[in-house]
């Protein structure tokens, strides 16, 4: 997994940061990690649609990690959250992919009322090649996600060895570190 990144950043890393978020595709296929996340309705039935939209052609699911159950972290009192990553090959843009994931969160009714507050979808780019990117509204690699057991817990599933860029550690080396609470639990390997 670090090779294909390694492999695809360096060659599409300038037009990607460049991108105006046109639609247009890039030239080269790049590894990107979404965490998914719902505590709201038929959780699971939430992120098995999300991962079903999010394919298309110009991007592809290669791999899921386990289905986890989390403690919600910040806002008001709200039921437990589904969690998953995946991670996908795309020739989206940083831009455009943030776009689609956005679309995606609509098709699932996700309402914006309350900052932190309990939603249908969720929809988090996590990381995107080995990308830096801070847009007023888009920051890769993800900003809280070092801090997220619900966001390492899976990923590592996915892709522990991987480099978190700002830090330039693994990231099994920061899931490690992570406190037990908030609590999070692995449900099921499939969903
Ligand atoms: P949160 O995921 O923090 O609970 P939202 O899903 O409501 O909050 O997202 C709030 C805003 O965060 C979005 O409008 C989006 O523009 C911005 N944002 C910045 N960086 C990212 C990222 N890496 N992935 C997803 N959204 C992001
Ligand atoms: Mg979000």
């Amino acid at each position: 997994m670090a090779a294909t990144l390694a492999e695809t950043a360096s060659a599409g890393q300038m037009k990607m940061a460049e991108s105006s978020g046109r639609g247009g595709q890039l030239a080269a296929w790049v590894t990107a990690y979404i965490g998914l996340g719902s505590n709201l309705g038929d959780r699971l039935a939430f992120l098995r649609q999300a991962r079903f939209a999010l394919t298309g052609q110009a991007l592809r699911v290669t791999a899921s990690s386990a289905l986890y159950a989390s403690e919600p972290v910040g806002g008001p009192v709200q039921d437990d959250y589904y969690n998953a990553v995946v991670a996908v090959t795309t020739r989206l843009s940083p831009l455009d992919l943030l776009a689609h994931c956005q679309s995606v969160e609509m098709l699932a009714g996700r309402e914006r009322q309350q900052r932190w507050g309990a939603r249908t979808l969720d929809l988090d780019l996590l990381l995107y090649a080995d990308l830096e990117l801070a847009l007023p509204q888009l920051e890769v690699p993800h900003p809280r996600m070092h801090q997220r057991r619900f966001v390492l817990q899976p990923l590592c599933d996915l892709a522990p060895q991987l480099i978190y860029p700002r830090l330039g550690r693994a990231l099994s080396e920061l899931l490690v570190e992570l406190p037990d609470t908030p609590w999070v639990r692995r449900l099921q390997s499939q969903w």
